[in-house]
Formats: C-alpha cells, sequence, structure tokens
C-alpha cells in the first residue's frame, strides 16, 4: 500500500512518519524547493510533545524545547506584575511540558528525521483525482503520482480541500497582524524561564524562551487588514503601536532585527464538518486553519497525524479507516478553532469592555484558573 503525502510542513511530515510506523510507504511531494517556515517560533503544548513523543520524535523536542517554567502577564504602563504562576501544575496533571521551539528548527529537525531525499521539493500538485486504482495528483511540472490515497496536508492555502468539501471557503481576517521573530535572552526585559506577556489597548506583547537563549517574541495590534506597511519600517511601526508601554518593551523593540521580523495578518476558517472524501483526506491547517491565540494549529496537525496512524492500523479498508479519521478529529478540531477564535476576540478588544474584564481577571488570577483552560485543551488530544 502507497500513500501520497502532499505537503512537507509540520503536518506533512508528522503524517508521513505516522504512516510508515504502521508499515504504508508514502511519497512526500513539497511544492517549494527550500521550506522557509512562516513564523519565528512555535509553541508545542503537551499533546502535541505527546504526539511528537509517540511518532519517535521525542528528542527534537528535547534538543529545540524552551525552558518555559513559568507564566506572567504584566501591565503595558508600568509593566507591574498583573500575574504570575509556575507551570508545573499544568506538567503534574498532564504528564508532559510544553515546549517552546524555534519554528526552521523544528522543521529542519523533522526533515532531517524524515529523511530530506525522501521528500520530492518542487512538486506542486494542481489538481487530484480519484480512480479504480486509487488516486492520482498532477503537479504543476506535468508529472502525475499515483497512490491507494492521498493525504492533503497542504497548509491554509489548501488547493485539495476543495475537492473534499465540494466549495471554496472563504479565509477570515482575525482583525490583528503579529509581528513574530527571535533575539538573544536579556533578562532586563524577561526572566529567561518564562513566558511573559505584556498586556494592554487589546494589544500584546509576549516572549518565551525557546533553546539556546533565544527568546521568541511576538507583538500582536488590531489594524485593519492590507496595510502598506514591510519590513524596512518595523521598528518604527512597532515604536509608533507601542508608544507609552513600558521600559522593557521599548528595550524589545530596539533589540530586533527588523530584516527577520515576519509580519504577518491572522486568519481562520470556519470549521467544516467534512474532512475526507473518499481516499482522500485532509490534515493540518488544510483540514482545520485556526488563529494562533490558543497555541494549538501545530498541535493539531500533530494529533491528526497519531490518529490517522492508528486508524490505518485498525482498518482493513483506507475508506473505512479514513472516515473513522474524520469522526475522532473533526469535533475535537472544531472545538480548538472556536476555542481560540474566541480568545483571539477578548485579547484583541474586538468588545473592548470584555478586553478590560479580562485584564482584571488577571490580577486576580492565581494561575488555576489558566492552568485548567490549557488542562482542558491538552487533554482533548488523542493521547490524554
Ligand atoms: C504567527 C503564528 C503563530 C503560530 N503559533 C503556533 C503555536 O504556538 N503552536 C502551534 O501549535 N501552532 C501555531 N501556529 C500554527 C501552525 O504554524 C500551523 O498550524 C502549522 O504550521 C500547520 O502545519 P501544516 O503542515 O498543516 O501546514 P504548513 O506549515 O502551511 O505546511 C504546508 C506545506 O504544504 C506545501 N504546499 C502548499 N501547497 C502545496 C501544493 N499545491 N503542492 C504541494 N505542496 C504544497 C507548503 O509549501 C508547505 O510546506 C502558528 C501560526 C502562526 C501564523
Amino acid at each position: 500500500m502507497k500513500a501520497l503525502v502532499i505537503g512537507a510542513g509540520i503536518g506533512g511530515l508528522c503524517a508521513a512518519v505516522a504512516l510508515k510506523k504502521v508499515g504504508i510507504a508514502c511519497d512526500v511531494f513539497e511544492a517549494v524547493a527550500e521550506i522557509k517556515p512562516v513564523g519565528a517560533a512555535i509553541s508545542i503544548w503537551p499533546n502535541g510533545v505527546k504526539c511528537m513523543n509517540h511518532l519517535g520524535m521525542g528528542d527534537i523536542m528535547d534538543r529545540c524545547g524552551g525552558p518555559m517554567h513559568y507564566i506572567a502577564y504584566q501591565d503595558y504602563q508600568q509593566g507591574r506584575i498583573m500575574t504570575r504562576f509556575s507551570l508545573k501544575p499544568l506538567v503534574n496533571r498532564v504528564g508532559e511540558r510544553p515546549c517552546p521551539v524555534a519554528r526552521a528548527e523544528l522543521q529542519g529537525q523533522m526533515l532531517d528525521f524524515w529523511g530530506r531525499k525522501s521528500v520530492q521539493f518542487g512538486k506542486r500538485v494542481n489538481r487530484i483525482e480519484e480512480n479504480a486504482g486509487g488516486v492520482s495528483a498532477y503537479f504543476s511540472d506535468g508529472s502525475v503520482a499515483q497512490g491507494d490515497f492521498l493525504i492533503a496536508a497542504d497548509g491554509t492555502h489548501s488547493v485539495i480541500r476543495p475537492y473534499v468539501l465540494g466549495y471554496t471557503p472563504e479565509r477570515r481576517y482575525a482583525g490583528y497582524v503579529n509581528w513574530n521573530g527571535l533575539v538573544p535572552i536579556d533578562e532586563t526585559i524577561a526572566p529567561a524561564d518564562q513566558w511573559t506577556t505584556f498586556v494592554g489597548e487589546g494589544k500584546r506583547v509576549s516572549l518565551m524562551p525557546v533553546a539556546d537563549g533565544r527568546f521568541y517574541f511576538f507583538f500582536d495590534v488590531p489594524l485593519p487588514k492590507g496595510l502598506a506597511e514591510d519590513r524596512q519600517s518595523v521598528r518604527q511601526d512597532l515604536q509608533r503601536y507601542f508608544s507609552g508601554w513600558c521600559l522593557p518593551v521599548q528595550q524589545l523593540i530596539e533589540r530586533i532585527d527588523q530584516q527577520t521580523t515576519n509580519r504577518i495578518e491572522i486568519h481562520d476558517i470556519d470549521p467544516f464538518n467534512q474532512l475526507v472524501r473518499g481516499r482522500v483526506a485532509l490534515l493540518g491547517d488544510a483540514g482545520h486553519s485556526t488563529t494562533p491565540d490558543i497555541g494549538q494549529g501545530g498541535c493539531a496537525a500533530m494529533e491528526d497525524a497519531v490518529v490517522l496512524g492508528q486508524v490505518l492500523a485498525s482498518h482493513d479498508r483506507i475508506e473505512s479507516a479514513l472516515l473513522n479519521y474524520q469522526q475522532q478529529r473533526r469535533d475535537r478540531v472544531r472545538d480548538l478553532v472556536l476555542k481560540a477564535r474566541k480568545r483571539c476576540d477578548i485579547t484583541h478588544g474586538k468588545e473592548m469592555p470584555q478586553t478590560q474584564a479580562w485584564y482584571e481577571e488577571l490580577r486576580q488570577e492565581t494561575g488555576e484558573h489558566i492552568i485548567d483552560g490549557l488542562c482542558d485543551t491538552v487533554l482533548g488530544g488523542p493521547l490524554a
């Protein structure tokens, strides 16, 4: 039996590893000649780390994961701590730790694990077709590949999604812009073992430690879509948006490298019910595009891959295995997308009184409420 896996991002590589683990051969096709991740880093929460362990890639988490042991929220003007608490209760309750990782390193090491030579780069799928022999994928270079089934891990702009759904869903602008990058850790800005977030005015500035003494930073600002801003003006833009914010935020803006700071308009897609049609399954962002507000898009792709491996190992017919995959994943990924959307709106001042109420809650927070929310998300995964 042979699977075609389209896309060599986090989702495609996890899927390929999961299939190989249950004895299914895969051909992996990637549109670009070289993977250039869209964000600087990503937090893999314990549900994702468990999936990486299950897939045999736990060492990558150990090598790339930063020492994030505390969470703190600080007020934007004075930098005063609103709440600070240990992540130990989370780790104790769910049995695994969260791992913030530099994205290029994560994806690079996943590629090495799978085998770079086993990915066919520069192969962009234009369309697919199911036939008696299985599934054919047609590429922009005129070539065709044939497999028994196909996993579409071709990301948020998936060209295969409309085949599965029978329509093309719109991406929805979430109302804010995110800038992100990496800087060397500087403890005058934030502690080296803490996820620190400055909040105010519906904006946020966040720092998370990744391996090798670096902070992953991001800035979020509610803004209209399509502003003419680019790399050249990042520092000036951030100084303007964060004028009046406390000293650590100003120091961070000084430290950033404009050339490597990403600017992304954040989108998601309304959840849909169908993840499978015949012998074709959507996986990762192709199947569920979420805002990054609960840090679960990549983790959910890892979960998808684990479940895919499990169903294919336990069903004789591919179609029934994939339908079972859809059944197991549909509600879970819908919940994650909608939970992230709700958090997005509260964090980014969609209704400012709600956001102000959240700032007040943070001042009363002992950690329990936030840890409960994190546990709820993490324990909804397949390896809870
Ligand atoms: C700012 C930001 C922060 C985030 N933070 C987190 C976080 O902290 N934690 C978390 O878990 N998630 C986070 N996410 C989400 C996470 O990045 C995505 O969910 C994850 O990368 C999805 O992986 P994927 O493999 O499904 O898609 P992608 O990473 O988009 O990979 C798709 C691959 O398919 C290829 N491809 C596309 N079209 C074709 C085609 N036609 N033919 C062949 N190949 C094709 C692409 O080149 C790409 O390599 C964040 C996202 C953003 C934008």
